[in-house]
């Protein structure tokens, strides 16, 4: 790829895009322009300061909005498209999954569309180096029972209205691929944690829920598995992607950290247990409580992420028990952050618990 170059981070303002943004700012001399329309889940807090840096640029728009992509990609002439932008949770695609449809499918289209206008529009060396990279999730292939891993040729079979909201969207991304011949990536990823992660995520959840004293709701018996990955390993499993993935394919990114929703939760409290002690001296484990499970809660996700350390040399730098350390850490020295939003529109409150919709 020739330098400089410029890349567009749709949903920058997010976990995982403000983590991308970091990254590249800090570690790269990529361009980086930030497209994020700021619903509850994005947060400017999380990103490096626009002001005085001639490296990095926010613009608050949707994605849905074509015409102001289409300008937007006009002006700021991209190299790179990273596409996160999205409705990313659940329990509140359970409660409400209109802004699902609207944001993950018809927000895709806008963007595939804008961006096959303009890369069909580009100089000739610049067209052939474009990618757009579709950023995704492990969940648009179901649930697996106690064995077996995900892979590339994992048949889709999504359950819930996220997941089948995000395999719509990867299908589209395909379909464009093989179509118009846009120089299109996707990436299929676990799930996720680390610092600037919202609070209604189960691992920021429940270290605040321990440090506020309440309960730590714990859905079924807490035995649902996830495969766990640390943020900064998902961003840098991105830009081997994207800088040297194979144009049309796609690659799934899991963390080897399979571990049990209670599980997780013991580790929390344990890790707490040692750096910021109850001041009865009891274990915060006494503050776990079982709740009623989330409606057609998947057993277990699991990823053979073989395809990306064979062909790009990618494998995750953190285990989780260093990851999760990491990340108990940065919420105790950034209360600022976490605080700001529980004063905002989220509470902390149970989601997803609807039967119906
Ligand atoms: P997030 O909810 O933290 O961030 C999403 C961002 O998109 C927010 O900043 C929000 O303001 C923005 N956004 C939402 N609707 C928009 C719209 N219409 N126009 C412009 N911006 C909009 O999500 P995340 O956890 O950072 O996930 C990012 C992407 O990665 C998503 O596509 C998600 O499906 C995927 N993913 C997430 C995980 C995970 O564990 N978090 C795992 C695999 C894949």
């Amino acid at each position: 790829m020739t330098s400089p170059h410029t890349i567009l981070i749709t949903g920058g303002a997010g976990f995982i895009g403000s983590a991308l943004a970091r990254h590249l700012v800090a570690d790269s001399d990529y361009r980086v322009v930030v497209l994020d329309a700021l619903t509850y889940a994005g947060n400017k807090a999380s990103l490096p300061a626009a002001e005085g840096n001639n490296r990095f640029e926010f613009v608050h728009g949707n994605i849905c909005d074509r015409a102001l992509v289409a300008d937007l990609l006009a002006e700021v002439r991209p190299d790179v498209i990273t596409h996160l932008a999205a409705e990313s949770h659940v329990d509140r695609s359970i409660d409400g999954p209109g802004a699902f449809i609207e944001t993950n499918i018809v927000g895709t289209f806008s963007m595939l569309s804008a961006a096959t206008d303009y890369w069909r529009g580009m100089e000739e060396t610049r067209k052939a180096q474009f990618r757009f990279h579709h950023i995704s999730t492990d969940e648009v292939f179901g649930a697996l029972g106690p064995e077996g891993f995900f892979t590339e040729e994992t048949a889709y079979d999504p359950r819930s209205p996220y997941s089948a909201s995000k395999a719509g969207s990867d299908h589209l991304v395909s379909a464009w691929h093989h179509t118009y011949g846009l120089p299109t990536l996707v990436t299929n990823c676990s799930n996720n944690y680390g610092p600037y992660h919202f609070p209604e995520k189960l691992i920021p959840l429940m270290i605040i829920k321990c440090l506020s004293g309440e309960a730590l709701p714990v859905y079924g018996r807490g035995d649902n598995v996830r495969d766990w990955l640390f943020v900064d390993d998902h961003v840098r499993a991105l830009r081997a992607v994207f800088e040297r993935g194979k144009v049309g394919d796609s690659y799934m990114i899991g963390g080897n950290s399979e571990r049990t929703n209670l599980q997780v939760v013991e580790v929390i409290c344990d890790t707490l247990d040692q750096l910021r002690p109850r001041a009865d001296g009891r274990s915060y484990r006494e503050q776990i409580n079982f709740v009623a499970d989330r409606p057609g809660h998947d057993f277990r996700y699991a990823i053979d992420a073989g395809k990306l350390k064979r062909e790009l040399g990618w494998q995750p730098a953190e285990s989780f028990e260093t990851g999760i350390a990491a990340t108990i850490r940065w919420y105790l020295d950034n209360e600022g952050w976490w605080r700001d939003i529980l004063s905002g529109s989220y509470r902390g409150e149970r989601l997803g618990a609807a039967v119906s919709v």
